[in-house]
């Protein structure tokens, strides 16, 4: 499962975290999925929840943003925003878009103690 490696992933960058910064436990975790990224936040929360038993991170509150995916429009010289990479641009219908970002995951926010 994609949601899965994203997860461990996650967990790594934690501890490599957690062993720079001397902190023991991560008490809340903000993420943004891109809309683009194909990633579920549901799954992503149950993949989570998985991953992290037993580790640093296992009490910790997550939060899961998912902003729009912005693409720029070559038709309207300016960025937009589709609900999936495969939109058309909202206001010209148009079809030679380019993503700007929204195609990963990113730690946004991070508490410890
Ligand atoms: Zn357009």
């Amino acid at each position: 499962m994609h949601e899965l490696s994203l997860c461990e992933n996650l967990l790594d960058l934690l501890q490599d975290e957690a062993r720079r910064h001397a902190f023991r436990r991560v008490t809340r975790i903000r993420l943004a999925v891109g809309r683009f990224a194909c990633v579920d936040p549901d799954a992503l929360r149950f993949a989570f929840d998985v991953v992290r038993r037993d580790t640093l991170a296992d009490a910790a509150v997550v939060e899961i943003d998912q902003p729009p995916g912005l693409v720029w429009c070559g038709d309207c010289a300016r960025e937009v925003e589709v609900p999936t990479r495969l939109s058309p641009c909202p206001d010209c219908g148009g079809l030679r878009l380019v993503p700007r970002g929204g195609d990963d995951l990113t730690l946004v926010e991070l508490e410890v103690a």
